[in-house]
């Protein structure tokens, strides 16, 4: 058995990370994830990909599995991604990552699997399927980040579990098999990881889940406003310098993301001297928030309407990943013993 000691190429480090096409891109996406692919994109060698094989573990009719690939894509690129500089590509597209998968699932264990919360929370929601796909996610999550050997995983708050269980994973296998991945960390450029939350200030905004508390990349001026101005207040702080209730400090998360500082800081000192009118604050949100959304909305569908062009981005984008994933395979086979020519 090969026991080759393989370094990462030299050159830019890797990064590597994806979004499941099960609905309409959120401000959580953004702010949790693209913002930072869009960053990324420059210095480091940037693999993102649609993750369409995660979603039929919850969504097995692929009715809009099309429409929503589009979508994404399209949102993507919108949001300033350029599929000229990272590979752009959709998970099935590259089945090496099947292969991966299948090494990985002989070192992940049934009961650590069972464990994971996002694991537990799927089975409730969806009790009549709990599939073996939705238990091995975080295996699957793996095989897509190590298929490039990335070290940086541009992802939300939601995902540091998956990311913990990653390395588990890649270092069970450097163990047995020899050192072949890098273990892979989540990355904000060092700052906290975000979670974005929802308007009703129960739980994140999400693609499937809370759709009338999330803000959608593609929702109209006049579906901001009416979403913005339903988020809960109460009647205002009684003494200076209260502390913010979840829900009011959620209202002022989302207009840091959004507002201008000046704008922020007038609200803050406003609820510090008891004089703020919520009323006021969530108008002026919904307004930053249109300027924010409508670009981006227009841009993407220029974009999903366009699908000779993004027939041309996927194929780029599953070539450059396809070559990364074959130089992975083949070390990951050698490392494995599982080379008998
Ligand atoms: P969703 O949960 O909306 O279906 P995905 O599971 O496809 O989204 O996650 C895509 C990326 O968006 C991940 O990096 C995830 O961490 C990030 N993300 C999703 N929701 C939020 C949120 N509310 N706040 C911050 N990041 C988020």
């Amino acid at each position: 058995m090969s026991r080759k000691k393989e370094t990462l190429p030299a050159g830019r480090q890797v990064v590597m990370s994806g979004i499941r096409p099960t609905g309409f891109l959120h401000l959580g996406n953004y702010f949790g994830a693209v913002r930072n692919y869009v960053r990324m994109q420059e210095e480091y060698e940037c693999y993102f990909m649609v993750a369409d094989l995660h979603s039929l573990t919850t969504h097995p009719d692929t009715k809009e599995l099309k429409e929503n690939v589009h979508r994404v894509l399209s949102e993507n690129i919108a949001c300033g991604l350029d599929p000229d500089k990272v590979a752009l590509y959709c998970q099935s597209h590259v089945h090496e990552t099947a292969e991966l998968y299948l090494y990985l699932n002989m070192l992940a264990y049934k009961g650590e699997l069972e464990k994971t919360s996002t694991f537990k929370d799927k089975a409730r929601q969806q009790p009549d399927n709990i599939n073996a796909g939705l238990l091995t996610y975080p295996v699957l999550q793996t095989a897509d980040i190590i298929l490039h050997r990335a070290k940086y995983v541009p992802v939300g708050k939601d995902q540091e579990q998956h990311l913990e269980m990653a390395r588990n994973f890649v270092n069970r296998f450097n163990h047995r098999y020899g050192e072949v991945f890098p273990e892979p960390v989540a990355f904000n450029f060092g700052e906290e990881l975000i979670k974005v939350p929802s308007l009703d200030g129960a739980g994140k905004m999400s693609k499937s889940e809370n759709q009338l508390a999330t803000l959608y990349l593609s929702d109209d001026d006049e579906q901001i406003t009416k979403k913005v101005m339903k988020a809960k207040t109460d009647a205002g702080p009684a003494m200076p310098k209260s502390p913010r209730p979840d829900y009011i400090e959620n209202i002022f998360l989302l207009m840091k993301l959004v507002s201008d500082d000046a704008v922020v800081k007038k609200f803050d000192e406003d609820y510090n001297n008891c004089s703020i009118r919520y009323g006021d604050m969530k108008k002026q949100l919904a307004e930053d928030m249109i300027k924010f959304i409508t670009p981006i909305r227009e841009k993407t569908e220029a974009i999903r309407n366009n699908h000779q062009y993004l027939k041309a981005v996927m194929e780029k984008g599953a070539e450059k990943a396809r070559k990364s994933a074959r130089a992975t395979i083949e070390l990951a086979r050698q490392a494995m013993g599982l080379n008998y020519f």
